[in-house]
């Protein structure tokens, strides 16, 4: 999403701002200005901008910050929490209940995404220890059943649909009765989403609703869609009263403001983005890591999310993290981890400080320095490994010595030690956050 250079622009404008010497009021309104005009670039609203504005400058109060305040924490904090607050609607989602059948309807226009987000977002609770299946209610486009039917045996998901019945309705509550009674805990129901007949469209939508009687509603929108995207999610609002929006494609070249937008348009959380078409790439929304992630300033709880869902080697990382400790050695396991994980732009962002080192890399040379920053690891003695990282401040020499082993410079050296520093510092903060989040999960 173009949201990247959205996320370089407004560091790039907080950074000049607050690196400047003479840090004036005029110089402060210019960042302000710089970001509002970042934003609307990227489609986001003009009222959300111009609220955004007005947010900043309120909870700064430039006249007012004391001489020896520190002024560039109090503008990047303002910043951040304006930012969240355009993501964050206050509302919490619905959270499916284990041991009872959650039925989740998707709602949305055609070609937005939703018979693969339902896919998507089945495995996502599959994974999670639900009783998952799925229902195809879209009678309208030929061949949408036989996609399902595809997503769900490659996916190992039940599946509902036909190919004679041509009520949609019936097919949904048919299907929906029938996985109730053998008590799958998460049903998902994929609908039309048929273009140019919007009539037919909502009141379809309505009956729908009416016979499945789901626990959430879910529109899913085309991170593309631009400015369009308030008309559109608060005319789905309207007739289904929407819980919650999945945005899609957001992997994709559009600016992704518009989407976003639509959060403070309906009063509705995003709970989850489509990173892509495969199955796994589904990333759980949350306003503050997106914020983090935007700004280049990394998503540990999104990283530790993706890392348990795909079960791989890292208990002790974990383990650490719960405890607010990180070391070396969690430092080149979570790199080997993400060698395993994909595309590496995908993961990257999710690391702190991780992004901006990476810069303009592509994948191959992002892998490269991935694989030499494993080298360095490599190099390193078990206390080293273990250690906290200050055993080579305290001992410099062990830096040449790790260099030469690992065939890399001093410099590499020294920028992973950062890069672990970073993660470590992040580690400590997310120590009450993990609690909460094991505690959450444990309770699903
Ligand atoms: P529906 O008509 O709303 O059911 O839309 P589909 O699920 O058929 O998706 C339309 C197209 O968008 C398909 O080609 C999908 O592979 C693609 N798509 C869906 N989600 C994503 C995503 O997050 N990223 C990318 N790149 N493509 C997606």
């Amino acid at each position: 999403m173009v949201l990247q250079d959205l996320g370089r622009r407004i560091n790039a404008a907080v950074t000049d701002l607050t690196r400047s010497p003479t840090l004036s009021e005029k110089a402060f309104d210019g960042m302000i200005k710089e970001i509002s005009n970042a934003l609307v670039e990227a489609d986001v609203n003009i009222r959300l901008v111009s609220t955004l504005r007005k947010q900043i400058k309120s909870s700064v109060k430039f006249s007012e910050l004391p001489a020896h305040a520190n002024k560039k924490r109090i503008i990047q904090k303002a910043v951040f929490d304006a930012l969240v607050d355009i993501v964050n609607p206050h509302q919490t989602p619905y959270q499916p209940k284990k041991g009872k059948s959650n039925v989740i309807m998707f709602v949305g226009l055609q070609g937005a995404g939703k018979t693969t987000t339902c896919t998507k977002l089945a495995r996502w609770y599959q994974a999670r220890g639900f009783k998952t299946c799925l229902v195809c209610a879209d009678t309208f486009r030929a061949g949408a059943f036989d996609q399902l039917k595809q997503n769900a045996i490659k996916a190992k998901i039940p599946y509902y649909g036909s190919l004679t019945q041509t009520d949609p309705v019936v097919v949904a509550r048919d299907g929906v009765e029938k996985f109730k009674k053998e008590r799958f805990e998460i049903i998902i129901v994929d609908t039309s989403g048929r273009h140019h007949q919007e009539d037919a469209l909502f009141a379809e939508m309505v009956e729908i609703q009416g016979a499945v009687r789901p626990q959430q509603t879910v529109m899913v929108l085309d991170a593309s869609i631009g400015q369009a995207a308030e008309a559109q999610s608060r005319a789905f609002k309207e007739t289904a009263d929407f819980g919650a929006i999945i945005i899609t494609k957001t992997d994709g070249a559009a600016a992704g403001g518009g989407a976003i937008s639509a959060v403070a348009a309906t009063h509705t959380p995003i709970v989850f983005i489509g990173t892509g078409e495969h199955l796994l790439d589904l990333e759980k929304f949350n306003p503050q890591s997106f914020v983090s992630k935007l700004l280049g300033m990394g998503d540990m709880q999104g990283l530790v999310e993706r890392v348990q869902s795909l079960k791989l080697d890292q208990k002790e990382t974990m383990k650490n993290i719960t405890e607010g400790k990180f070391s070396v050695r969690d430092l080149r396991d979570q790199l080997q981890n993400i060698m395993k994980m994909g595309p590496l732009s995908k993961m990257a962002g999710m690391i702190p400080g991780l992004s901006g080192m990476m810069g303009d890399m592509n994948d191959d040379e992002g892998s490269l320095k991935l694989k030499r920053m494993i080298y360095i690891c490599d190099s390193m003695t078990a206390k080293e490994l273990d250690s906290d990282g200050k055993i080579f401040v305290e001992q410099p020499a062990r830096m040449t010595r790790v260099a030469r082993g690992s065939g890399t410079s001093v410099r590499e050296v020294e920028e992973l030690l950062t890069q672990q520093r970073m993660m470590s510092g992040m580690a400590s903060k997310v120590k009450g956050n993990m609690k909460n989040m094991q505690k959450a999960q444990g309770a699903m």
